[in-house]
């Protein structure tokens, strides 16, 4: 087999993960410029996928579900294709296929043509990840195999062996079943399924790979939280990135305008790169199908809003790309019941979550013979709305000035396997607080903090971005040389780009403050002192004390001038007789803001904002939000009166702009299990005109129908008179 890294790709590998991770492959965006990036990609507004089981072939009704596309008027589809399981008569040897296929039987042709018919984009479904004891038997090499040497069987299916993503099943096999169903069939493009492997592999071809790219021995504990965790990931990644190459150039030699689209529920399981994932991706997906119960990184976890916080994240690197949200129909639990159905309710605000923050729903139902039907007629409800205002829902830009930095590698490489989940809570603190304060905002990948991508934001937020390198450091200044406002918290720049600790935050001149010594915490019955002489506090005349956050970062302050917040230090919380401190105040900095040349720069050397995941304390609300209104100085695009909690995102259109407005208030929201709407308003609604447009007219999109508005200064006003998911404001320019 060859070794299909490249040697300049195999001495990255020796020089350390984060050299690797920034790269890029300029001859594949040469590739796609020369061919021309698929033009296909930004016309689907609804996606509907149907996954067959072995036993639809021959039992399954097509006509239900063309009919049943019209009626949503769909006009995107993913259809089983093959891969371990072929639903057409594949020629290819050991390449599986379900019962009953080939004798005229082709599921996955009929469901094709008739779908082309239509006018539809198809995306053929393939998923790698297993294959049946004949193919296992002839080809031990392709299984995924133990570092004890056996192969590893599927956990659901015993009879069905895990395969090895990184060696000859993914890149032999089947580039020969993508080019069969490329030629055979008029696809548009591809998707994969559980396509990036199923762990750690310690085949003989993944050994020999990994040996010669970095002269180690694949690791037994390959945690990225250790450097040969780091390295590990670094070459996966490599070799998931040539095999995106591969599959593409073998589904272009009949189809040039297709393209592999990678599933999975994030980015990998340490987050592929963004800048090299979204140079291969003119489209991408995802795959967070609904709430779960559990409360992980590696589950959806319970909160209603996480529809719009992964279409966020998705958008953190396709950024206006086109990006769609599978949404399950079933109820999304580890015990993985695939025939179930959610309430309606539960089905609208994820699907209303997904689309305010720019996603293309997508719906995905598993077995062509539905057992229960329920959600048909909801789903049938949100795409005729979908589709009756597709033209306010095709967005051109963002109009969110705040963006919150996304750094997986922050959570990857500090948190490794174990504490993923709690470094995460540093940016689901703030999220929560920006969504609790009705600011309008984004996320913006770790790896795109060069002057093009920020220049549309005043304020950047770096929770508790640990991991930048010295180039992201320089990144950082630049944007508040040019004049943008900075928000940070507790160890953020204080690692290197390679997860090594530095002497001092990388970002030390712009905090006004250094390290003394390592982070402490937890803290037990710890307060913050409010000096409101400083302006940052100035608002905040009603807290003078409140609780303090369970880690913080020892700094010392250059100015004691900048100092916002100060730390009263623990003190005995038992017995009662010895609950006392004779320390009201310190000179230990918990806050330092200060003004940088023309731009605003807030740090706190705490974890504040993922306490505020943790306890939901109002008082530490109140303190990220001031931290945000000091900070950012500008009235935002898109301001909200009203009762309750809203998830909102304002956006243009070429000839419009909108305001999304999704009700949260509902007492299912921090756990997901919808019964009904809670109809809540009014609401008046501001929304800042782009500059040199003017409001022509003013509609609600759920409510159906045309309202005054009333303009001035470059804003305009509309009342909404109640919610019950979601509402949008659209502004015809005149
Ligand atoms: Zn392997």
């Amino acid at each position: 087999m060859p070794d299909i890294l490249p040697l300049d790709r195999r001495t990255a590998l020796t020089l350390g993960a984060g050299a690797l991770l920034s790269g890029i492959e300029p001859a594949f965006a040469r590739e796609i410029g020369q061919s021309g990036a698929p033009d296909w990609a930004s016309e689907p507004m609804r996606w509907f996928q149907l996954a067959f089981t072995e036993d639809d072939p021959g039992r399954y009704d097509p006509v239900v579900w063309i009919d049943y596309f019209q009626q949503i008027h769909a006009d995107g589809v993913c259809l089983s294709a093959g891969g371990g399981i072929a639903f057409y008569p594949t020629a290819i040897p050991y390449h599986g296929m379900a019962q009953g296929i080939g004798k005229g039987v082709d599921p996955f042709g009929d469901m094709v043509a008739a779908c082309k018919k239509l006018g539809m984009r198809v995306l053929a479904r393939i998923d790698p990840h297993a294959m049946n004891a004949a193919a296992a038997a002839a080809h031990p090499e392709w299984a995924l195999t133990g570092p004890d040497g056996k192969i590893k069987r599927h956990g659901s299916a015993p009879d069905l062996t895990l395969t090895c993503a990184y060696g000859p099943y993914n890149f032999e096999l089947m580039p020969k079943v993508i080019e069969e169903i490329a030629r055979r069939y008029p696809v548009d493009g591809f998707f994969g399924n559980r396509w990036n492997g199923s762990g750690t592999c310690y085949c003989q071809s993944c050994r020999t790979l990994y040996r010669a790219a970095s002269g180690q021995e694949v690791p037994v504990d390959p945690d990225p939280s250790k450097p040969e965790g780091r390295r590990y990931a670094a070459w996966v990644e490599e070799r998931l990135f040539t095999l995106m190459d591969l599959w593409n150039a073998a589904m272009r030699k009949h189809r040039p305008q297709a393209f592999f689209i990678p599933g999975g529920d994030r980015r990998g399981l340490v987050d592929l790169n963004g800048p090299a994932l979204s140079k291969r991706l003119p489209l991408a997906f995802c795959d967070r199908q609904a709430r779960s119960a559990v409360d992980s990184p590696w589950a959806t976890g319970p909160e209603v809003w996480g529809a719009g916080r992964y279409t966020r994240e998705l958008r953190a690197f396709m950024k206006d790309k086109p990006v769609g949200h599978i949404i399950s129909v079933g109820v999304e639990e580890a015990y993985r019941w695939k025939d179930s159905v959610q309430s309606p309710a539960e089905i609208c605000i994820w699907a209303a979550g997904a689309i305010a923050q720019g996603a293309r729903p997508w719906i995905t139902k598993f077995n062509a013979k539905p057992l229960d039907r329920r959600w048909m007629e909801v789903v049938r409800q949100i795409y005729s709305w979908h589709h009756a205002n597709e033209a306010y829902l095709r967005n051109s830009g963002n109009l969110s000035r705040v963006a919150i930095v996304h750094s997986p590698r922050t959570t990857a490489y500090l948190g490794g396997w174990n504490r993923r989940g709690q470094l995460e809570g540093h940016l689901r603190g703030f999220y929560q607080a920006a969504l609790e304060s009705r600011v309008p905002f984004d996320l913006i990948d770790e790896d795109f903090l060069d002057e093009a991508s920020l220049s549309r934001f005043r304020t950047i937020i770096l929770a508790n971005a640990a991991v930048l390198s010295d180039a992201q450091c320089d990144q950082i200044r630049a944007f508040v040389q040019r004049g943008g406002n900075l928000i940070a918290t507790h160890q953020t720049s204080l690692y290197d780009g390679d997860g090594r600790l530095r002497v001092d935050f990388g970002l030390a001149d712009l905090f006004g403050c250094s390290v003394t010594r390592k982070a402490e915490g937890p803290l037990k019955n710890a307060y913050l002192t409010l000096r409101h002489a400083h302006p940052a506090m100035a608002g905040l005349s009603d807290i003078s004390r409140t609780i303090g956050p369970l880690f913080r970062q020892p700094v010392t302050a250059h100015d004691q001038s900048d100092v916002a917040l100060t730390l009263v230090p623990s003190y005995p919380d038992l017995p009662m007789e010895r609950v006392f401190t004779d320390k009201a105040e310190t000179n230990l900095p918990m806050a330092i803001c200060r003004q940088v040349g023309r731009g605003r720069v807030a740090y706190l050397p705490m974890d504040i904002d993922r306490t505020f995941a943790e306890l939901g304390h109002g008082d530490h609300l109140t303190l990220l939000r001031a931290m945000l209104d000091w900070t950012h100085q500008e009235a935002h695009p898109l301001q909200i009166e009203g009762p309750g909690l809203l998830d909102i995102a304002c956006w243009c259109q070429p000839k419009s702009m909108t305001s999304h407005l999704v009700n949260l208030n509902n007492p299912m929201t921090m756990r997901g299990s919808y019964r009904e709407a809670i109809r809540t308003g009014p609401y008046r609604v501001r929304m800042k005109l782009p500059q040199d447009k003017r409001a022509a007219q003013a509609r609600l999109l759920t409510a159906g129908m045309a309202v005054p508005h009333g303009a001035a200064d470059g804003w305009v006003e509309v009342d909404v008179p109640y919610i019950d998911f979601h509402e949008v404001v659209a502004i015809d320019f005149a």
